[in-house]
């Protein structure tokens, strides 16, 4: 998509600390860590957020995402003390960056600190 910040980093326009790759994923470090080990893992094909990976294809991308960033988070050390997966979706959860992410690290640290709106 051409004006994602997300899909430039994919595309190698914006540079970034590129952590690992798939066929279909990547995963970079946060530009501005909340933990010691901060990455975000994205598809490679542009999805805005979990809240449109609707269909066949997608809901295996989604699989193959989680799959990707537990394999991520062991290759970065985090499989005996333990990780978060954070994705957040839209305006309430804070969402940034309107390319599908989720944010994989350690530890008791907030990974993305968010405002949680209250229902009324
Ligand atoms: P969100 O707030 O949408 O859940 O997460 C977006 C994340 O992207 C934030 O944690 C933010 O620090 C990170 N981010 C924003 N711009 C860049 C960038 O240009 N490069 C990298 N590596 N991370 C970024
Ligand atoms: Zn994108």
């Amino acid at each position: 998509m051409a004006d994602c910040l997300f899909c430039k980093i994919v595309a190698g326009e914006i540079p970034a600390g590129i952590v690992k790759r798939s066929a279909d994923a990547l995963a970079f470090r946060d530009i501005d860590a909340k933990a010691p080990v901060h990455v975000l893992v994205i598809p490679i094909q542009h999805v805005a957020a979990v809240r449109e990976a609707k269909g066949t294809q997608e809901e295996r991308l989604l699989g193959r995402l989680l799959a990707f960033a537990a394999e991520v988070a062991s290759e970065q050390g985090l499989d005996r003390d333990g990780y978060r997966i954070v994705t957040n979706t839209g305006k309430n959860a804070g969402q940034s960056v309107d390319h599908l992410h989720a944010h994989t690290g350690r530890k008791k640290a907030v990974l993305a600190a968010r405002l949680i709106i209250p229902p009324p």
